[in-house]
């Protein structure tokens, strides 16, 4: 059995904030709630979620004989910048290159790495695959809980983090220790969401979450829908800026996560004079783009009233 020092090691040599490691096992009891969430249509159209569902909360089906989930942290926190504070808001996440880029690349060098250090290893690195269960993998690799906002919380990191896997064919010491959820009687993320998107601890409704809407919805917004967002033209912080974990963050570490200085420099006035062109050449390598033009400006132009 590979020790767990040495998984500690390639990932904080590489750069990753935080490391832990689980067995390779699909989580019944996540895959049932997964299963209700997806029952009761809290995912709205994003068919893809239903996808694959077995492969997904089952490791041994995505890599053959899948011993290890070694799941990586890596802290995104860019600060308060006017321009995720200021109407139209853009989510923290999004002000950066698209972090599937940054973290695939960090843990196929880290598959490398460990090939040098063990010998041979099959694998595959994932980034926002699965959320729910790499939320959950995170959580039996001792890197945080489960909020009541629905996100990992790391107690140094906070919820501003993205999360990454290695799954592997080689048995790594899983690490031992587990956080126990320290959301205690604070309920600051449900009283704050806008729309009451969280419906009980821990499980969001897409349908009426404000991240949903600017980014994924594909048809046009409702009236009711436009009026409720709270400012924000691409995702939502609010359930995050609130809670107490957030409070002392030091920013992001990561050279590839740096928010672009094209992207803090806008305002208001230059958003909604963004041309097509404008929307490529500043947002092209960000999360931002999946949104499209016409989306996002349609966000913008319901925030302003114009
Ligand atoms: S992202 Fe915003 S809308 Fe969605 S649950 Fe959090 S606070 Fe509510
Ligand atoms: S705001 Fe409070 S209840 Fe919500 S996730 Fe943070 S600690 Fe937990």
């Amino acid at each position: 059995m590979i020790p767990l020092d040495i998984i500690h090691t390639v990932s904080s040599n590489l750069g990753f904030d935080a490391c832990g490691v689980c067995e390779a096992k699909a989580f019944r009891s996540e895959r049932d709630q997964l299963l209700h969430w997806l029952h009761k249509g809290m995912h709205a159209d994003m068919g893809y979620m239903e996808r694959n569902l077995e492969k997904r909360i089952d490791p041994t089906l995505l890599v053959p004989g899948a011993k290890s989930v070694i799941s990586v942290l890596l802290s995104y926190y860019p600060g308060n910048p006017t321009i995720a504070t200021q109407p139209p808001k853009i989510s923290r996440y999004a002000l950066c290159t698209d972090y599937h880029t940054v973290i695939k690349q960090m843990l196929w060098q880290m598959l490398e790495l460990l090939r040098k250090e063990c010998g041979p290893v099959n694998g595959r690195a994932f980034v926002d695959s699965a959320p729910v269960l790499e939320r959950a993998w995170a959580q039996n690799a001792g890197l945080g809980w489960i909020g009541k906002n629905g996100l990992l919380i790391h107690p140094k990191l906070g919820t501003y983090t993205f999360i990454g896997e290695l799954i592997v064919d080689i048995e790594i010491e899983p690490s031992n220790s587990t956080v126990t959820n320290r959301c205690g009687t604070c309920t600051r993320c449900m009283d704050a969401c806008p729309t009451g998107a969280i419906v009980k601890p821990g499980v969001v409704d897409a349908r009426r979450c404000i991240s949903y809407l600017t980014i994924e919805k594909k048809t046009p917004l409702a009236e009711q829908e436009r009026q409720s967002l709270n400012g924000w033209c691409f995702g939502c912080d609010i359930c995050q800026e609130v809670c107490p974990w957030n409070g002392k963050l030091e920013t992001t570490k990561c050279q590839g996560l740096q928010p672009k200085a094209e992207i803090l420099g806008l305002n208001a006035q230059s958003i909604l004079n963004l041309s097509n062109e404008d929307f490529h050449n500043i947002f092209g390598e960000t999360p931002i783009s999946r949104a499209g033009y016409e989306h996002f400006m349609l966000n913008c132009k319901s925030i302003t009233n114009r």
